[in-house]
């Protein structure tokens, strides 16, 4: 009998699209109907479970689920976070205390005495505790930006990716709790299991590109020289003389600068190519 690896993935929420392309870009093949639970793949033993993010770190903990994607946030407020096997870059937020605008609290030390609004009450209180620094926290579920103004607190700790919501509501930033985004948690020992392997390779990738291109002889050494991060670049002789064919992975974010001046440097008919999986 095979045993079946289960993932927990968020079920709605602005984790929740990301998770499912990143667990299908991983290799799981699996069709979702709305409403459905859980799904097992085609493909493979493993068992794609839909859920509430917040739900996630426990349902990893209790052994229900072997690993789980849901935000680092949430992680650290089940206490959960030797669970973390891999970051995944996307969902990227703050945790962050802010006040109303007209408030005189300018610094962290200010929110002494002040009641917190927040849905991260054991974050908040483990943060103000360890800075010696009393406050009562007010949990909200939703809509915690709303609180300062119906009175039911002095100040807030919320998610925030862009800070519109926090400006259209006039609230001030004060301080950073936590730096957030999604990421992989696994049961102690199961962290190097072909899935993490697997979504590790499809995460890796992303950030990096194929680069391939023709290079006349005199010229490889100066295309060499632009091709950052690239231990060895492999050059392989073509059928025309003189010329070589180059192949070499670029970090995404610096293909900016090296495709204009691979050009200039000489090389032709170059080719960028995403990578779908790559363990270096
Ligand atoms: P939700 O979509 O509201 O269920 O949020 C689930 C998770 O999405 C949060 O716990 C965060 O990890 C992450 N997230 C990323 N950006 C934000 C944001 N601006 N506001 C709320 N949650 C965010």
């Amino acid at each position: 009998m095979t045993t079946i690896t289960r993932i927990a993935i968020p079920t709605k929420g602005r984790l929740s699209e990301p998770s499912l392309d990143l667990v299908r870009a991983a290799g799981l093949v699996f069709e979702t109907s709305s409403g459905a639970l859980s799904v097992v793949a085609r493909n493979m033993p493993i068992e794609v479970l839909f859920v509430r993010a917040a739900d996630i770190p426990d349902l990893v903990r209790n052994g229900v689920a072997d690993y789980g994607i849901t935000g680092l946030d949430l992680v650290v407020e089940s206490d959960a976070e030797s669970a973390v096997l891999q970051d995944l870059r996307f969902g990227r937020c703050t945790l962050t205390a802010a006040v109303a605008e007209s408030s005189s609290v300018t610094t962290i030390e200010d929110f002494a005495g002040l009641r917190v609004a927040t849905s991260h009450q054991a974050t908040v209180n483990r943060f103000f505790a360890e800075k010696g620094i009393h406050i009562t926290t007010v949990p909200l579920h939703g809509s915690v930006e709303v609180a300062p103004k119906l009175n039911i607190a002095d100040a807030v700790v919320d998610l925030v990716s862009s800070g519109s919501t926090m400006m259209i509501n006039g609230l001030r930033p004060v301080a950073t709790i936590l730096e957030s985004q999604a990421v992989l948690i696994g049961q102690p020992g199961v962290g190097g299991s072909s899935l993490a392997t697997m979504i590790r390779a499809v995460v890796v990738a992303k950030r990096k590109r194929y680069v391939l291109m023709n290079v006349r002889e005199e010229s490889i050494a100066a295309v060499q020289g632009l091709i950052p991060g690239a231990d060895s670049p492999t050059v392989v002789s073509l059928a025309q003389d003189g010329m070589y064919a180059v192949h070499s992975v670029v970090d995404a974010d610096e293909m900016w600068h090296v495709l204009p001046a691979l050009e200039a440097a000489g090389a032709t008919a170059i080719l960028v190519l995403p990578i779908e999986q790559m363990i270096p």
